[in-house]
């Protein structure tokens, strides 16, 4: 079917994490948009665990921009509550058991920064989890963090977006938005890498699995993470993720990634699970680890909102709200996630 853009001030392809927020700011901005989605393709969005997390690596650093992204971020999706009269945000702290005696002298050196404790407590007798964690040695416990429930949120948006008229099921194809009378923003996550007008850019997809189980008679509010982490969903049912593979990127389970994952569940947990669901995506990360947004070197009325990897659920607000200030205020974007960090790329290519 053709879309219809006439009328239209922006065309966004993609209804995931990224597609979602940037058609809701625009929507804030006045803008007249439509939102088009397509049933066919699947979304990492809906696999994901949602976990915002400030602190993260070995030696537990903060994250890029965790000054910049983290304070603004619960305010952020506590008011899309509101908008869209849905319950997601889960604010919880992420407890990380040290994994051995090396980890645990590290952070009582003075060698951990004095910023690190913006974000977290650290302590280094295990009292809170000696039932559940096969760890005697204490961890760190981060502040600022929590997850999103995202299939909740993105069902929210769509019938905010089907009750404002804006919504379209149906798969878009790329080569349409160069005869379009309105400017269009590529937000399809993994699918990017098949889009004629950006597949010079250098994305590196990571597939990733997640197991629901449930654990029996324990109480537990917030997410443990040590090689694996586990997200407390509901009542006796939790979130066991993540693997990551370069290979194979395709949104089938596997049966070698449940098998990672239990193993890497008891290494972590004591309590016996059951498995309940099994499912699998594919991240849209980057060689450089950064966003990809801005508008294509050729073409200044097709754009791109994507690149966000793992960590989707911080990035997006304030990349988003970033992205609305330059397509409608015409601010300058971040030269870090700006893809015109790649024009050469482009060249190189022969598409010019
Ligand atoms: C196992 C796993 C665990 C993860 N855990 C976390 C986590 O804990 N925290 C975190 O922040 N992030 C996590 N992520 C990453 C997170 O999923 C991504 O950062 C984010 O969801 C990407 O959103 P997106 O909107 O760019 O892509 P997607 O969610 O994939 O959305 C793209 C949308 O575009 C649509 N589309 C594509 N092409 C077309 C077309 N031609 N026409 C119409 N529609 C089209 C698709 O149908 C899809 O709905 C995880 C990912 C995986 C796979």
């Amino acid at each position: 079917m053709e879309t219809e853009t006439t009328g239209l001030d922006y065309l966004i392809v993609g209804q995931g994490l990224a597609g979602s927020i940037l058609a809701y700011l625009l929507i804030r901005e006045g803008k007249k948009i439509n939102i088009i989605d397509s049933p066919e393709f699947p979304s990492s969005s809906r696999v994901a665990a949602g976990i915002y997390n400030p602190v993260t690596g070995r030696k537990l650093v903060k994250t890029w921009l965790a000054d910049e992204l983290f304070p603004h971020l619960e305010v952020f999706y506590t008011e899309l509550e509101q908008v869209l009269d849905a319950k997601f945000l889960h604010p919880v702290p992420i407890y990380r058991p040290f994994p051995n005696k090396e980890v645990q002298t590290y952070f009582k050196s003075d060698k951990v920064s004095a910023d690190f404790y913006d974000f977290a407590t650290v302590e280094f007798e295990n009292i809170r989890y000696k039932d559940l964690v096969n760890s005697t040695l204490g961890g760190v416990t981060t502040k600022h963090s929590g997850w999103l429930d995202l299939k909740v949120m993105l069902e929210a948006f769509r019938k905010y977006f089907q009750e404002k008229g804006v919504f379209i099921a149906e798969k878009f194809n790329p080569e349409k938005a160069l005869s379009a009378t309105c400017t269009t923003i590529f937000c399809e996550g993994f699918q990017a890498v098949n889009n004629p007008f950006f597949n010079y850019l250098p994305f590196s997809p990571v597939k990733g699995e997640v197991l629901d189980i449930s654990i029996e008679g324990i109480e537990l509010s917030e997410i443990i993470n040590q090689g694996a982490f586990v997200v407390p969903l509901s009542a006796n049912t939790f979130r066991l993720g993540a693997t990551y593979s370069w290979h194979e990127l395709d949104f089938a389970p596997t049966q070698k990634a449940k098998e990672e994952l239990i193993e890497k569940y008891h290494k972590l947990m004591k309590p016996a699970i059951s498995v309940t669901a099994h499912q699998a995506g594919v991240r849209p990360a980057t060689k450089d680890r950064r966003p990809l947004i801005g508008m294509h070197p050729e073409f200044q009325q097709i754009g791109i909102f994507n690149g966000l990897g793992s960590k989707g659920v911080a990035l997006a607000p304030y990349f988003a709200e970033q992205f609305v200030d330059f397509l409608v205020n015409g601010k300058e974007l971040s030269p870090e996630v700006n893809i015109n960090r790649f024009a050469s790329l482009y060249l190189r290519v022969g598409n010019s």
